[in-house]
């Protein structure tokens, strides 16, 4: 089964990042026509999901996330001060299942995969990992 990691280097504390290029190409790189792959990040304050890449709505996700995780006693912040940033990607969850058409991730018009940064700026891996169908 093709295992295909790469590095995103996020800038900012909490940041969206679309990683659809990247998955493509190691997708191809995986050289499976037909199957599931799944695109994982091996990280507790870093999670991904499929949408829409518009401006306006990366912005709401980041702020529907802060409004259900910032604030809170949290008894982590005792530990590191990033318990929003874990409990965030609990509720996203690490990682997405997709199907692979043609040698490609099969995608909506308008759904593209996007990596979160919780609590960066870090550098961060991503799991690609390629199931034959
Ligand atoms: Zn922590």
């Amino acid at each position: 089964m093709p295992i295909v990691r790469f590095s995103v280097t996020t800038n900012s504390h909490r940041q969206i990042v679309d990683i659809t290029a990247q998955v493509q190409d190691a997708v191809a790189e995986a050289g499976i026509q037909d199957g599931l792959v799944t695109i994982s990040v091996a990280h507790c304050t870093c999670t991904v999901y499929v949408n829409e890449n518009e401006s306006g709505l990366v912005a709401d996700t980041l702020e529907i996330v802060d409004e259900l995780t910032a604030g809170g006693a949290w008894r982590h912040n005792r530990i590191d001060d990033n318990a929003a940033a874990h409990l965030a990607a609990s509720i996203i969850g690490n990682a997405v299942c997709l199907p692979v058409s043609g040698g490609q991730v099969e995608l909506g018009t308008w759904q593209r995969i996007m990596l979160v940064e919780l609590d960066g700026p870090r550098n961060r891996r991503v799991t690609v990992t390629v199931i034959p169908g």
